[in-house]
């Protein structure tokens, strides 16, 4: 983060032709001296997001063999099942199902 040494007010980093001038969105006052934590902060949240994605992915392809449940979608018998913690801790682990015909995934309900 970087404050406008006259008002101090938050500045933000501008492009102003190859150099990159920090600007307080108040007053206007302009400094080149830009702090690398700046763009550093941006680039972090959006790798933390990709993350995220990946995890889920990985959760559902780790299906577990299959058992004869039916399809509530096209009424297939055979479905593979895995089990996922939804929410908080406390809840107990819900069973997913993927139909191996349509690939309706489905929740059991208790
Ligand atoms: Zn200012
Ligand atoms: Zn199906």
């Amino acid at each position: 983060m970087h404050f406008c040494k006259k008002c101090g007010s938050l500045m933000v980093p501008r492009k102003e032709g190859k150099k990159v001038v920090m600007v307080c969105r108040k007053c206007g006052a302009k400094t080149t001296k830009v702090e690398k934590n700046d763009f550093k902060f941006s680039t972090a949240s959006v790798k933390k997001t990709s993350e995220v994605i990946v995890i889920d992915k990985r959760s559902q392809k780790d299906l577990s063999p299959e058992t004869s449940v039916q399809c509530p979608k096209c009424g297939h018998g055979k479905a593979n099942w895995w089990v996922q913690q939804t929410r908080s801790g406390d809840e107990p682990p819900t069973r997913f199902f993927k139909c191996k015909k349509c690939g309706h995934v489905w929740r059991e309900y208790q």
